[in-house]
C-alpha cells in the first residue's frame, strides 16, 4: 500500500476510536443528567459506579498506545493539509487532548468521577441544611485528587491553575483572564456604587408564582425562541444546567421556585446552551472537533438569548402581555416600562445565579480568586467559608448569614469542577461582542425579536458559531465570529448604556 492510502486510513480508524470515545463521552453525560433529574435519591452508590466504569473505559480507549501511534503516522498528513480544514484541526486537538490525557492514569480518572457522582448528595444536603462541615471531608478528597490531577499535567504550564482552567477553556491561561478581570473590576466597583443607592421597584417579581403556570411559560418561551419539540426536553432540577447527547437530544432544565420568576430567565439561559448543541456541525458528529469550543464559548450563548434577547425592550413588549395573563394577580397594575425598569434593579446579593447583570461579575472574580488559593495551597479548605465571607463583604458589601447562601450554593466544587467559573464572566463579556456582530450583519436584529421572530438570529449564530464547533480555540473562534478576541469595553459599555 502507498503512503497517502496507508494515512487515510489511518485517518479513518483514528475517527471510528474518537467516535467512540466519544459516545462514552456522550452515555456518562447521560447518566449525569439523570441523575440530576430523574434518579431515586438512594441510587447514588450505582451511578457513582457506574458513571466511573464508562469514563474509565472512555480514558482507557482514548489513552491507549494505538491512539498515539496513529497521530504519529498521520504527521505528513497534517502537515500537508489546509491547517483550517476539518481533518488537520481534527488531528492537532486530538493530538493536544491526548497529550494531556495520556499523562493521567485511568484510575484517577474513575476515582475522580467516582469521588463527585458520591459528593453530590452530601452537598444537596450540606447546602440544605447549611452545614458546611458535613461537606469538608467530601471537598477534601475532590481536592486531594485534583491536586494529583494537576501534578500529572502541570509539566510546562507557568500556573498550577492554569491545568485546570485548560480543561474548561482551552489554549487560555490564568494570566490572560486575570488580566481581563482586572481590566473589568474597577469600573464594575464603580457602577455597582453608584447604582447600588437607586430605587428601583421590583417587588412585582417577588410573590406566589405557581410552578405549573411557570411550567407552561418556559415551554412557551422555547417555543418562541424555536425548538424542534421532538429533539429537546425541559425537566425540573436543583441547579439548572443543559445536556445531551447531540444535536437531536437537548435537555434542558430549569428550577420552579414557587416565589419567583427565575425559572423563566434560567430556561431562556439554558436554551442559549441548548441551541448551541442543537446547531453543532453534523457533519463533524462523533468527532471532538464537532463539540463545542470551551465553556466560555458556550456561556456566551447562553448569556446571549438570557441577557440580550430576554431582558431586552423589544422581547417584553412582545412578550410582556403573556406573563401578564399567566400572572394577572402580579402583573396586571405594572406597565412595560415599570417591569423592563425591574428586571435592571440592581442589588448586591449573595447567589450567583440569581445575580444582576452588574454585580454578576463580582461572584465569579470571588470564586476565580478562592480557587486560585486552593490550588496553590494559599487556604485551608475548613478555613473558605471565612475568606468566602470577606470577599464578599469586601466586593459587594454583603453579609453572608450562613453557608447555604455563601460557600455551598454552588454546585461546581462537589461536581469536581474546579477551574470552571471564570467561564461564566468569560462568556458575559464574549455575549456582548457577539450581539455587537449580529447587529452589524442583521440591522433588522431588534425589529426581529420585537416581532418574535428568532430564525435570523439563531441562523447567524448557527452559521458563525456553532458550525465552526471546537476547530480552533476559543479566541479565535471569537475572532472569526466577531472580528476581535476577547475585549472588556463592549461589555462595560453595555452595561453602563442599559443600567447608568
Ligand atoms: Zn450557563
Amino acid at each position: 500500500m502507498g503512503r497517502v492510502p496507508r494515512m487515510a486510513d489511518a485517518l479513518e480508524r483514528l475517527k471510528e476510536r474518537l467516535g467512540e470515545v466519544t459516545d462514552l463521552g456522550k452515555a456518562t453525560r447521560i447518566l449525569s443528567w439523570d441523575q440530576q433529574t430523574m434518579m431515586p435519591p438512594a441510587g447514588t452508590g450505582h451511578r457513582a459506579d457506574q458513571m466511573a466504569t464508562v469514563q474509565r473505559l472512555a480514558h482507557e480507549r482514548f489513552t491507549d498506545p494505538e491512539v498515539g501511534r496513529m497521530l504519529d503516522e498521520l504527521r505528513p498528513l497534517e502537515e500537508s493539509l489546509d491547517p483550517d480544514s476539518d481533518d488537520a484541526t481534527l488531528i492537532a486537538l486530538t493530538r493536544r487532548d491526548y497529550e494531556k490525557a495520556v499523562n493521567v492514569p485511568a484510575s484517577l480518572r474513575a476515582a475522580m468521577t467516582h469521588a463527585a457522582a458520591e459528593a453530590r448528595p452530601v452537598w444537596v444536603k450540606a447546602k440544605t441544611e447549611s452545614d458546611f462541615a458535613s461537606f469538608l471531608p467530601s471537598l477534601e478528597r475532590i481536592v486531594e485528587l485534583k491536586l494529583q490531577y494537576v501534578d500529572c499535567v502541570a509539566n510546562g504550564a507557568a500556573e498550577r491553575y492554569d491545568v485546570l482552567l485548560d480543561d474548561y477553556e482551552p489554549q487560555t491561561t490564568t494570566a490572560e483572564v486575570r488580566a481581563l478581570f482586572e481590566e473589568l473590576k474597577p469600573p464594575l466597583v464603580e457602577l455597582i456604587a453608584e447604582l447600588r443607592e437607586r430605587d428601583v421597584d421590583d417587588s412585582f417579581l417577588h410573590g406566589d408564582f405557581p410552578p405549573d403556570r411557570q411550567r407552561a411559560l418556559s415551554h412557551e418561551v422555547i417555543e418562541l425562541f424555536g425548538h424542534r419539540p421532538d429533539s429537546w426536553r425541559i425537566d425540573p432540577t436543583e441547579h439548572p444546567f443543559a445536556s445531551g447527547a447531540g444535536r437531536d437530544d437537548v435537555r434542558i432544565t430549569t428550577n420552579y421556585h414557587p416565589d419567583s420568576l427565575e425559572s423563566l430567565f434560567s430556561t431562556m439561559h439554558e436554551y442559549g446552551h441548548g441551541l448551541y448543541s442543537h446547531q453543532q456541525p453534523k457533519h463533524l458528529e462523533r468527532l471532538p472537533t464537532g463539540g463545542p469550543c470551551s465553556l466560555g464559548i458556550h456561556e456566551s450563548q447562553s448569556r446571549l438569548w438570557e441577557n440580550l434577547v430576554g431582558r431586552s425592550l423589544p422581547f417584553w413588549r412582545r412578550f410582556y402581555p403573556r406573563l401578564q395573563e399567566t400572572y394577572p394577580e402580579q402583573f396586571s397594575d405594572v406597565d412595560l416600562a415599570r417591569f423592563h425598569a425591574g428586571i435592571h434593579a440592581v442589588r448586591p446579593g449573595l447567589i450567583r445565579i440569581q445575580a444582576d447583570e452588574v454585580t454578576y461579575g463580582m461572584h465569579v472574580m470571588l470564586r476565580f480568586e478562592l480557587e486560585q488559593d486552593i490550588v496553590e495551597g494559599r487556604v485551608e479548605l475548613r478555613d473558605l467559608p471565612q475568606r468566602w465571607n470577606e470577599k464578599m463583604w469586601d466586593y459587594l458589601g454583603v453579609e453572608v448569614p450562613d453557608d447555604g447562601h455563601g460557600v455551598l450554593q454552588d454546585v461546581h466544587w462537589s461536581g469536581g469542577s474546579i477551574g470552571y467559573f471564570s467561564t461564566y464572566l468569560i462568556g458575559t463579556v464574549a455575549s456582548v461582542q457577539i450581539w455587537e456582530a449580529v447587529g452589524r450583519d442583521v440591522p433588522e436584529l431588534e425589529e426581529h425579536v420585537g416581532a418574535g421572530e428568532f430564525t435570523p438570529l439563531r441562523t447567524w449564530l448557527g452559521e458563525h458559531v456553532h458550525a465552526l464547533g471546537s476547530k480552533f480555540s476559543p479566541q479565535e473562534t471569537l475572532r472569526r465570529a466577531t472580528g476581535s478576541t476577547i475585549a472588556a469595553q463592549p461589555y462595560l459599555d453595555y452595561l453602563r448604556r442599559t443600567y447608568a
